[in-house]
Formats: structure tokens, C-alpha cells, sequence
């Protein structure tokens, strides 16, 4: 599919990661409703010029440390998270020994199983969120990412997000959980509630995560806690801002 876009096009990387969306909504791992929340996320892409800012690169650096010292980390998966990095996301939880779980605001179990499904083919070991006998419903979310297994994120210190609906991660917050996020929106309500924000697309993202968790796998605990405690997370979003204001 990907190789009808030429590979010099100026704008390759973009629609490549445009027609995995898509593949993934031909698949069943994507919904419609999807592929309009990531026109949203390319749209601030586009006033952060398409790369990773230092600001950015900080935030994905403590957010691994933040994994690595977590005693029960949890990343959350949804369809579009799974369309465009479903080979990273299993090596991030392999390096950091996190579950993944998921987790969909368009709940839909044969869509869950899909998603698990390709998980697993890229090497997961064990994917949460499917199984109905484990899932339970938290009230204080209206949405369908009110499931959650009661091994996985009810029982997580650490939740890893990206691409979310604000009503989970204010809950989670709320509950005591330490919440990192990949929101290219700033300004958005999962971006300001999130203990770590990363401002930067999940594609970027997820690949320097990988990097930092093998860079700091044999760190003392105490050297990481140290890592996390010096981050403010409101700063970071306030230099992410004031990027997108220099981009326009
Ligand atoms: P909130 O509910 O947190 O206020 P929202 O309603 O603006 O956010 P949602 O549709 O609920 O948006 O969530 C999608 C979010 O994911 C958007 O903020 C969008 O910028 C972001 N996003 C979309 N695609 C990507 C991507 N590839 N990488 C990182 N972030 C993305
Ligand atoms: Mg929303």
C-alpha cells in the first residue's frame, strides 16, 4: 500500500504514516473517528515543524526513567496507537517490563481482539483489556475506556497514554495514578492533567523512549527518581507552546 507514495515526495513521512491509518481502519484495529483525531494531532505536527523539540526530548527521557522505576506500569493501547507503532510499544514494555493493555473510547471487543492480535504478532507476550472475566468498570469514566483489567491499569502506579480522550486521564490522576502522556496539543485536557507530558508525535516518540530505557536500564532507582523529581511538567508545556507560537 505505502509504496504508492514516491519515496521523494516532500511530504513521505507524513502521508506513510497517513496510509498505515488507513490500513489499520481497512484492518479493524482503527475507527473513522480516529483518523480525524490524528488530522487534529498533524495539525499542531505542523507548528512544531515536524520534529522532536529538546523540550520534548526531556519529557520522553524522564518519562522512560519514570517506567523504569514504576513498580506496576501499564501502557494503555488504542487503535491508532496500535495502526502506527505496534512493534515499538512492544519493545518499550519488554525494556521497562510494563503490561500493555487495551484500552478504546469506541469500545468494541472484536476490535479489541484485533488490536491484541496484533500485539501479540509483534511479539507481545500477553496483552490486557480483552479478556471480559478480568474488566472492571470504573465508574467515574461515562466512556468506554471506563474497562479496565483489574491486573493492568485498576492495579497500575503508572499509566502510558497517547492520543486520549481527557475525561481517563483526569480519573486516573484523580485515583493517585502517575499518568505520562504523548499529546501533540498542548493545550489539550490529557496534555495539562498529565503528570509527563510529551508534546511530540507518538511515531517520534515511542522510538527515543526505547532508546532512553535501554541508555538508563542499569541506573540506580535512586539516580531515575532523581531524574523525574527535577521535571516540571507545566514548564515543559509552557516551552511547547510558546513553540507553536514561533511556528506560526
Ligand atoms: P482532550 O480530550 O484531552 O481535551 P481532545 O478532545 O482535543 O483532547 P481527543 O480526540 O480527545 O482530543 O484526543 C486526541 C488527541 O491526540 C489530540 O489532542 C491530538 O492532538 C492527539 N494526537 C493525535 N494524533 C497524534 C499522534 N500521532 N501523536 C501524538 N498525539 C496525537
Ligand atoms: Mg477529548
Amino acid at each position: 500500500m505505502t509504496n504508492r507514495i514516491p519515496l521523494k515526495h516532500p511530504r513521505y513521512l507524513s502521508l506513510k504514516t497517513r496510509e498505515k491509518l488507513v490500513d489499520g481502519l481497512k484492518n479493524g484495529l482503527v475507527v473513522t473517528h480516529g483518523l480525524i483525531a490524528h488530522g487534529r494531532g498533524e495539525a499542531f505536527d505542523y507548528l512544531l515543524g515536524e520534529h522532536t523539540s529538546q523540550n520534548a526530548l526531556c519529557a520522553e527521557k524522564v518519562a522512560s526513567c519514570l517506567l523504569l522505576i514504576s513498580k506496576t506500569p501499564v501502557i494503555s493501547v488504542n487503535g491508532n496507537a496500535a495502526a502506527l507503532c505496534s512493534k515499538e510499544i512492544v519493545k518499550l514494555s519488554k525494556l521497562t517490563n510494563a503490561s500493555i493493555e487495551v484500552n478504546l473510547f469506541h469500545q468494541n471487543q472484536k476490535r479489541s481482539e484485533v488490536i491484541a492480535k496484533t500485539l501479540i504478532k509483534d511479539g507481545a507476550t500477553e496483552v490486557l483489556g480483552v479478556n471480559s472475566k478480568s474488566k472492571f468498570a470504573m465508574k467515574q469514566i461515562s466512556s468506554g475506556r471506563r474497562f479496565v483489567d483489574k491486573s493492568g491499569i485498576l492495579n497500575a502506579d503508572t499509566v502510558f497514554l497517547a492520543i486520549e480522550d481527557g475525561d481517563r486521564t483526569e480519573v486516573l490522576t484523580s485515583l493517585g495514578k502517575t499518568v505520562i502522556s504523548v499529546d501533540l496539543n498542548p493545550l489539550s485536557r490529557t496534555a495539562q492533567s498529565s503528570n509527563v507530558t510529551i508534546v511530540d508525535n507518538i511515531i517520534r516518540a515511542i522510538p527515543n523512549m526505547i532508546d532512553f530505557a535501554k541508555k538508563f536500564a542499569k541506573n540506580e532507582i535512586s539516580e531515575l527518581s532523581a531524574l523525574v523529581s527535577q521535571f516540571d511538567n507545566k514548564w515543559n508545556l509552557v516551552q511547547s507552546t510558546k513553540l507553536i507560537r514561533h511556528g506560526l
